[in-house]
């Protein structure tokens, strides 16, 4: 854990957050600010920065974030959703804690803004 990361806090239940889902590597909660109907951060458990960190470090972890974030659009009516990873600032991420953004429940244009 990452003592000033706020997934790290939201993980040992330090921080409140809408859980939505657990597995053995994984969490799951809704979006703070949300942009589609469905809107979940799907998070490991352990600190890991970005997805190609993870990826590199625990190759399960990231399939488990994968095959959860399915799961909870399915879950949720959707067949068709989107999986962001924002990697680096100037992609967009704001939390240096790796997640999914699971979107899901309205159509999504391309290329994203
Ligand atoms: P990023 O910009 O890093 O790809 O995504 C970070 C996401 O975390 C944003 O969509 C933002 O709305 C969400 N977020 C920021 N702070 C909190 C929080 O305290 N709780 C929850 N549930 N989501 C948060
Ligand atoms: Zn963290």
């Amino acid at each position: 854990m990452s003592s000033d990361c706020l997934f790290c806090g939201i993980v040992a239940g330090q921080v409140p957050a809408s859980l939505v889902a657990e597995g053995e590597r994984v969490l799951a909660f809704t979006d703070i600010n949300p942009q589609a109907p469905t809107h979940v951060l799907v998070v490991s458990r352990e600190h890991h920065p970005d997805v190609a960190a993870l990826a590199a470090a625990d190759p399960p972890a990231l399939a488990e974030l994968v095959g959860l974030g399915q799961r909870i659009a399915r879950d949720a009516g959707h067949s068709d959703f989107r999986l962001v990873f924002n990697t680096g600032a100037d992609a967009g991420q704001s939390v240096f804690h790796v997640h999914g953004h699971v979107l899901a429940g309205r159509s999504f244009g391309w290329p994203p803004g």
